[in-house]
């Protein structure tokens, strides 16, 4: 079989831990299998980099923030591929730009626009395992570059879809994706199989296995791949495409992410291109916004309220404050945190009643709904910080995706 694997910062923390990946090769080596090893910096590194650029430059130039930060990769492809050295594995370590993986000119988000696997191949053929640097690649000029924060992820799902890999595993310090972070629902169960989109929906409420891009890009070159830790032998969580006992259960996991920003805009005239002036506004500035309601206008005036990341709540504030007065409207307000609880599931399509339950679990614990928005998979809601756990475990519960029933007290 040719095996993919990728071991990210923790899994290759110090010495030891670079050692025991190593032995980890090595039993793969053994069976006879063809592997490729994508390997990220050691934990902690590329911000130390990004720091030390800081401190010298406090805007420091793309092209040379890509030399430095792609020092992390190169540093673990070296000692790890020593390692399988010293366990007498026959083993050569690549760059992103020796590995041939190709990207366009956007350094620090570079995207990869093709991978040329003609020197891969020979030496896996000869039986080497070949050891790749994550998180970079080289532009056609040969400059390099790198591909956004946890970007060995996709170095990973890359080379397993240019290589047909049979198998991709990604090692990382957990043991899989579980129905709910188990730090926070200690009931929370180990997904065996996952659809990407589910996967890419709890990414995005906060639940940080790995990079968004990584799976939307496992997702469109249909790679499966699994999650699991370099730091036991359990079986991990498969994420591939849905399969139809997929859609046997309603809801998959559901997640938190607990300091989100609301901000109501008040006094809008409510008239044809209100809210997209707000939103036009905020868009400039790059402000990312999550959750949006608009209530029935009275006396030809309206509030508009959304709900942006804690760290764009002041910018958000300002920025739409300043458009709603232009438009002749209030201003807009930070009124606060809230916390976004999210259900996710590919069965929601074909299951009635996923919203009654969450809302009626809501409803019994006694936690006030703030804001509601739904898609084709997902519903979430904005309720206060302060019982946001407390609802996750009720809600966890009430979906019965727990190995058993938590006992929990109240808050
Ligand atoms: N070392 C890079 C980062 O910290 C890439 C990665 O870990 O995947 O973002
Ligand atoms: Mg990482």
């Amino acid at each position: 079989m040719r095996i993919v694997q990728k071991y990210g910062g923790t899994s290759l923390g110090d010495a030891t831990r670079i050692q025991a990946v190593a032995q980890r090769i090595k039993t793969f080596y053994d069976e006879g299998h063809q592997i490729v090893v994508v390997v990220s910096a050691r934990a902690g590194m590329t911000n130390e980099l990004l720091e030390r650029a800081r401190a010298i430059n406090p805007e420091p130039d793309r092209r040379e923030l890509d030399v430095l930060l792609s020092i992390g990769e190169q540093e673990n492809i070296a000692l790890t591929t020593m390692a399988l050295h010293a366990l007498g594995v026959p083993a050569v370590s690549r760059t992103g730009a020796q590995a041939g993986i190709l990207t366009d000119l956007a350094h620090t988000h570079a995207r990869i626009v093709d991978i040329d696997a003609s020197t891969i191949i020979p030496e896996l053929e000869a039986s080497s395992v070949v050891i790749v640097a994550g998180f970079q690649g080289v532009t056609p000029k040969g400059h390099t570059t790198t591909l956004g924060r946890g970007g060995s992820d996709l170095s990973a799902v890359a080379l397993a879809a240019i290589l047909e890999a049979d198998m991709c595993q990604i090692y990382t310090d957990v043991d899989g994706v579980y129905t709910a972070d188990p730090r926070r629902v200690p009931n929370a169960r180990k997904i065996t199989h996952i659809a990407y989109e589910e996967m890419l929906e709890l990414a995005a409420c906060g639940s940080r296995v790995m990079q968004a891009r990584a799976v939307e890009f496992a997702q469109k070159y249909k790679v499966p791949f699994e999650v699991r830790s370099s730091f036991n032998h359990n079986s991990g969580t498969m994420i591939k495409d849905k399969i139809r006992s997929m859609e046997e259960v309603a809801v998959t996991g559901v997640a938190l992410a607990p300091r989100q920003a609301k901000i109501i805009v008040s006094e809008l005239p409510d008239q044809p291109g209100s809210a997209a002036n707000v939103f036009q506004a905020l868009g400039k500035a790059s402000v990312i916004v999550d959750m949006i309601v608009q209530n029935i206008g009275h006396g030809g005036r309206a509030n508009l309220t959304f709900t942006v990341d804690r760290e764009s709540a002041g910018l958000a504030e300002k920025v739409a404050s300043e458009a709603a007065q232009a438009l002749g409207g209030g201003g807009a307000n930070c009124t606060g945190e809230v916390a976004k609880l999210s259900v996710v599931g590919v069965g929601m399509r074909s299951h009635s009643g996923v919203a009654a339950k969450l809302f009626g679990a809501l409803a019994k614990a006694g936690v006030n709904i703030q804001m509601i928005s739904t898609s084709e998979i997902k519903i979430e809601v904005a309720i206060d910080v302060a019982v946001a756990e407390h609802a996750l475990r009720i809600v966890h519960d009430a979906f019965e995706l727990g190995d058993e029933p938590a006992n929990q007290p109240d808050p």
